[in-house]
């Protein structure tokens, strides 16, 4: 198998799990960088993510342009993708979501943060960019890439950046990487709010996360993925 279908297999179980886990709904979406060229990258036509199969999937230029004339109609927050790959060489795949327990965060001005291990992955604190900032009142989508370029700004060399009102952006070093994150980052976010409501939280050190995301491997990755392929009705691929 070529690394390009690789991906592309990888692209459709990804859309699959986070459809399954709650982590989008009809909307959202996940792409890979092209695994033969790093300025483009692998996402599918605008179609809810559980419906995905591989024909759905489209190349497209860093700056948001399908290669072929006749692709079908792209998500409007395509930029996000393009310009996260453009800004972060070390990125390899990005879920864009609207999970629902990253939206309180996004508004209110409460810092999400992991106290649990497992979520020491979404990073030492979540920023949140808020698209009023710059661009005044808009749909809040990320409709160009001078918006996708400030988004990529805000995350820096972070793993996730929320969106005020909107959702979450997450990236990764793999397909598989994102989609982890991207599970944990929702579960971080619901256990936070519970914990919240009892009191005082310990939050992880900088220290503690620092060691838990240098010792994430492909063991780990793989053992999730499996079961969440699984479950969303899908085979895992060889890594
Ligand atoms: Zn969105």
């Amino acid at each position: 198998m070529s690394k390009l279908d690789f991906v592309l297999e990888e692209l459709v179980t990804a859309n699959r799990i986070l459809a399954n886990e709650g982590i989008v709904d009809s909307f959202g979406h996940v792409s890979a960088r092209h695994p033969d060229n790093p300025k483009h990258y692998l996402l599918s036509r605008a179609r809810a993510p559980e419906r995905i199969e591989r024909a759905d999937i489209v190349e497209y230029t860093l700056e948001g342009e399908a290669i072929d004339n006749n692709a079908p109609a792209p998500y409007v927050e395509r930029f996000i993708h393009g310009a996260i790959y453009e800004a972060r060489p070390d990125v390899h795949a990005i879920v864009h979501n609207h999970s629902p327990s990253v939206i309180p965060f996004g508004v209110t001005g409460k810092k999400l943060k992991p106290f649990l291990h497992m979520c020491a992955h979404i990073g030492h604190e979540v920023p949140t960019w808020d698209s009023r900032d710059k661009f005044g009142d808009t749909t809040l989508l990320i409709s160009d890439m001078n918006m996708g370029r400030d988004l990529a700004r805000l995350l820096g060399s972070r793993p996730t950046t929320l969106m005020r009102g909107h959702g979450a952006t997450v990236v990764g070093r793999s397909v598989r990487h994102s989609v982890f994150v991207s599970i944990y980052l929702e579960v971080g976010a619901k256990l936070q709010m519970q914990a919240m409501a009892l009191g005082e939280i310990k939050f992880l050190s900088a220290g503690e996360i620092d060691q838990i995301v240098g010792r994430l491997n492909d063991y780990t990755l793989n053992r999730a993925w499996e079961n969440w392929a699984r479950r969303a009705g899908r085979q895992m691929q060889g890594s």
